[in-house]
C-alpha cells in the first residue's frame, strides 16, 4: 500500500478504531483463546509434520529491515525467502539471537527458465543451498521450500530431483523441513495448486504447503486447507489481501466504507482477522511495507478476534471487487483456447495495485511469453469467472499498465 493509503489507515483507526474495538467486544463473537499466545503477543501454531510452532504472521525478508526488530519483538519467529540474506545482510536481531530461537526458510526455484519453464535439477539445486547456508552463515535453514511447485501430479510423480536435493542437504544437517510454495498450472496443462499438495501430502516428504488465498476465493483451497490439517500438513496462506489495496486507496470505496454499519473496521484487518479465524490455517504471510500496514497487521492477529462489521467489511470489499479484482482462482485459464496465464498476469496487476509495487510486476510481465496482446477476443473465459471480470477487456487494460 502507499503512504496516502496508510496514512487512511492511521487515520481510520484514530477516527474508527475505538468504537470498532468496542463493537467487537459487544459482539458476542467472543475473542478468541489463542493457543500459546501471550497478551499481545502474536499466536503460534503447528507446521504441519514439521513440528515447528511458527507465529501466525511469519515474516519476509523483503520487509523493510527496520521492522525485523519489531516484528521480532511481536512474536514473528519464521522468515520466508530468508536465503537472499547473506552474513552481512542477515538482521542484527537476529543473529543476537540463539540460532534454535527462529525460523529460515530457503525457497528454492527451478534453474534455467522461470517457474514456467525451468527444470528440476537435483545437483543444482542441492549446490544451491549449500552456497546460501554457507554465505549466510546460518548454519542451517529450518525450512527448505520447493518455490511455485510442481506442474502437475505428474511430474511430481516423474522427477524426484527437489526431494533428492532435500534429502542430500538434510543429511548433511544443511536443511530440515521439506515444504513447497504451490501455483496451479492449468495454463499449461498441468493441475491445481490443491490437487498437487494433496498428492504430495500422501506419496512424498513434504511437510508443510503455501498456497493462494483470499476471502471469497475458490471453496477448494478451504476444503484443502481442512484436509492438510487432518493430514498434518502445514498450511500458509499467501496473496492473501484481495483487493484490499486498491479498495483502501478508492475515495468512493471509503465513503461506503464509513457508513456506521462498518463501525470502524478496516479492510486489510478484517481480512487478517477472517484468515486468523480458521483454526486449520497454520499462518499468513502478508506484504508488509511500513510500520503503519505492520501495526495493523499485528494488532487484527494478536488482540481482535473477527466481528460481525468485519464480515460487513469484508462482504463490501468483495462486492467492490467484483469485475475488479482477480482471486487468482485459475478457473479462466483452462478455459483460454489461446493459452494466456490469465491469472499471472492478473497477480502481477495485484503487484502494482494492492502492493504498489509497478517495478515488480511489470518485470515478471514483461518475461511472459504470451501477454495480453494474445488475447483474441473470443470470450470463451468470460463465464468461468465468480468475480464476473471482462477479462478480455482487463487485459488489454493490464497490458497498458505493465508494458
Ligand atoms: S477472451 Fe482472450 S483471454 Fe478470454 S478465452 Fe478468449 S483469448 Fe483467452
Ligand atoms: S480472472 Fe476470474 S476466473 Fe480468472 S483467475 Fe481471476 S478471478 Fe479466477
Amino acid at each position: 500500500m502507499s503512504d496516502d493509503t496508510q496514512n487512511l489507515s492511521r487515520r481510520d483507526v484514530m477516527r474508527l478504531g475505538a468504537t470498532g474495538v468496542a463493537a467487537a467486544s459487544v459482539s458476542n463473537v467472543p475473542a478468541m483463546a489463542d493457543e500459546k499466545a501471550a497478551p499481545n503477543k502474536l499466536p503460534k501454531r503447528r507446521y504441519g509434520r514439521t513440528g515447528m510452532e511458527i507465529s501466525w504472521l511469519i515474516g519476509a525478508s523483503d520487509w523493510p529491515k527496520e521492522i525485523v526488530p519489531r516484528a521480532v519483538a511481536a512474536g514473528v519467529n519464521y522468515w520466508h525467502k530468508a536465503q537472499v540474506w547473506r552474513a552481512g545482510t542477515l538482521p542484527p536481531v537476529l543473529k543476537a539471537q540463539p540460532r534454535e530461537s527462529y525460523y529460515l526458510e530457503c525457497v528454492v526455484d527451478r534453474v534455467n527458465g522461470d517457474h514456467m519453464h525451468g527444470r528440476i535439477d537435483e545437483e543444482q539445486h542441492y549446490q544451491f543451498v549449500k552456497k546460501r547456508v554457507a554465505e549466510a552463515g546460518v548454519g542451517y535453514y529450518d525450512v527448505f521450500k520447493f518455490h511455485f511447485g510442481y506442474h502437475s501430479v505428474e511430474e511430481a510423480k516423474q522427477n524426484p530431483g527437489m526431494v533428492r536435493a532435500f534429502e542430500r542437504l538434510k543429511k548433511e544437517g544443511l536443511v530440515k523441513h521439506l515444504a513447497i510454495s504451490q501455483h496451479h498450472y492449468n495454463s499449461i496443462g498441468g493441475d491445481m495448486a490443491w490437487e498437487i499438495m494433496d498428492y504430495l501430502a500422501d506419496h512424498q516428504p513434504y511437510e508443510a504447503t503455501q498456497f493462494f488465498y483470499t476471502f471469497g476465493d475458490r471453496k477448494e483451497v478451504a476444503e484443502w486447507i481442512d484436509v492438510a490439517k487432518k493430514k498434518d500438513i502445514g498450511t500458509i496462506a499467501m496473496k492473501t489481501m484481495g483487493g484490499v489495496g486498491r479498495a483502501s486507496h478508492d475515495p468512493k470505496f471509503r465513503k461506503l466504507l464509513a457508513d456506521p454499519n462498518y463501525q470502524g473496521s478496516a479492510p486489510a484487518a478484517a481480512m487478517v482477522k477472517w484468515l486468523k479465524s480458521n483454526p486449520s490455517l497454520t499462518a499468513a504471510v502478508i506484504a508488509t511495507r511500513n510500520f503503519d500496514q505492520f501495526r495493523e497487521n499485528m494488532g487484527a492477529a494478536t488482540t481482535l478476534a473477527m466481528g460481525p462489521q468485519d464480515h460487513e467489511a469484508l462482504t463490501l470489499l468483495a462486492g467492490y471487487n467484483k469485475g475488479l479484482t482477480c482471486v487468482l482462482c485459475a478457473q479462466c485459464v483452462s478455459a483460454c483456447p489461446e493459452h494466456i496465464g490469465i491469472s499471472d498476469i492478473f497477480r502481477y496487476e495485484r503487484y502494482a495495485r494492492d502492493y504498489h509495487d509497478i517495478e515488480r510486476a511489470r518485470k515478471e510481465y514483461a518475461a511472459l511469453t504470451r501477454n495480453g496482446t494474445s488475447c483474441v477476443g473470443c470470450g470463451d473465459c468470460l463465464s468461468t469467472c465468480s468475480q464476473e471480470i471482462d477479462i478480455a477487456a482487463k487485459l488489454k487494460e493490464v497490458h497498458r499498465l505493465l508494458a
